[in-house]
């Protein structure tokens, strides 16, 4: 019997700097969970830790008012794991859904997200196992569970950098043992947009396919084609989120005139809107890629549900490349096999890993520490010291 005894949340600043196409991150927050269990291991209670994606801000009043009370005045029984210790994930997921109405999923889908991460975290070091271990038993498929292709995620508009400087900070990620490479567009006019990726791509040697650009919904009806066609031209790896998530017509035209695969679905959240985007985003099976974001969709159940549609509707797992750099994400895509992976290797918090994984030659390894390993990330520490020092732990 493993009883979960405290959930705490904390919202923690990520404001920096940046801009995309369509916001700045200098209000950015984003919530820290803390799941305590009445398991102990080496004298000291197991706890599940997770911590939000980035761009929606911290999930603390739906946190606080809603879903961390359901799980609290839930039976322990009505969580527990079928076989073995432990809790059961998908049993917790039901408690945080019940009486919420269908739609609207929104800031609700990533709390609950972020309470079935810190769910998954504690399951995988109840049972001694990294998470993406414990993925790969229940759900095997991935050719190499434990690495994960990556790319990295920045590029973005900064006061006073121009395209030289972009292209400095592109060759910094090559150092770190990256080898693709994605930046910002649709935030500048397109000549300016078009600078920026053409010195990008000369100064990676001329791999315009090791590089792919994020639109971040910026682009509309009155200049997409125009916007489109001129970056087609150069042969990336993708194009992403080009228009409004939710404008599936506009999107559907947009595949069929480009060569290039695209990136969608960063901004959808639930099952159903994954559904609409498969039947009306006139997406490309055998091309185009799936962002969808584990921690704001519900997290891993949801994510399982989502991967088992668009498999149903000719999809493989190598098209789906999460969004946002999440550790979590990186724990999923090598333990179900997932086409790679995101990381944001300058942002102060979420960009250094763990110091026993590893990024070479463009994949990322792995550690075999149990769980997430989200409590191990560098960025993270003091944030997590905070917390736990406010727990039944300390
Ligand atoms: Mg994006």
């Amino acid at each position: 019997m493993a009883r979960i005894v405290q959930i705490l949340e904390q919202t923690v600043s990520l404001a920096s700097g940046m801009n995309n196409a369509g916001i700045n991150f200098q209000h950015m927050t984003a919530s820290l969970v803390v799941m305590v269990s009445d398991v102990v291991r080496d004298g000291r209670p197991v706890v599940g830790v997770a911590f939000d994606s980035i761009g929606r801000y911290g999930h603390g009043a739906l946190l606080r008012e809603r879903f961390i009370p359901r799980i609290m005045a839930a039976h322990p029984d009505s969580y527990q794991a079928d076989h073995g210790d432990g809790v059961d994930p998908f049993k917790l997921w039901e408690i945080m859904m019940a009486n919420e109405k269908v739609g609207g999923h929104g800031e609700r889908a990533g709390s609950v997200g972020i309470l079935d991460a810190a769910a998954w975290d504690l399951q995988a070091k109840i049972e001694g196992k990294p998470l993406w271990g414990l993925l790969n038993e229940r759900f095997p498929g991935a050719a190499q569970p434990g690495r994960t292709p990556i790319y990295a995620s920045g590029g973005h508009y900064r006061p006073g950098v121009d395209a030289s400087g972009l292209a400095e900070e592109i060759l910094g990620y090559r150092r770190l043992g990256y080898d693709r490479f994605k930046i910002k567009a649709g935030g500048l006019p397109l000549e300016q947009d078009l600078e920026r990726i053409e010195a990008v791509i000369q100064a990676i040697d001329g791999k315009a396919s090791s590089l792919s650009i994020d639109f971040n919904a910026g682009l509309t009806l009155e200049n997409a084609d125009r916007s489109i066609a001129a970056v087609d031209a150069y042969g990336l790896a993708w194009i992403e989120e080009p228009v409004d998530p939710l404008d599936y017509q506009l999107l559907a035209q947009l595949a069929q005139q480009c060569t290039t695969a695209l990136g969608a679905g960063e901004n959808l959240f639930a099952y159903a809107e994954a559904r609409n985007l498969v039947r009306y985003g006139g997406l490309r099976a055998d091309k185009d890629y799936i962002n969808i974001d584990i921690s704001l969709s519900y997290g891993i159940v949801e994510y399982l549900r989502i991967l088992d549609l668009m498999r149903s509707h000719g999809w493989q797992a190598s098209s789906f490349v999460p969004h946002a750099g999440h550790l979590l994400s990186a724990h999923v895509a090598a333990g179900l096999g997932l086409g790679g992976h995101e990381t944001a290797p300058s942002h102060a918090l979420l960009g250094a890993y763990p110091d026993d994984y590893r990024v070479t030659d463009g994949y990322l390894h792995l550690s075999e520490r149990p769980g997430s390993g989200v409590d191990a990330m560098p960025g993270l520490q003091p944030a997590i010291r905070d917390l736990l020092s406010s727990t039944l732990v300390s």
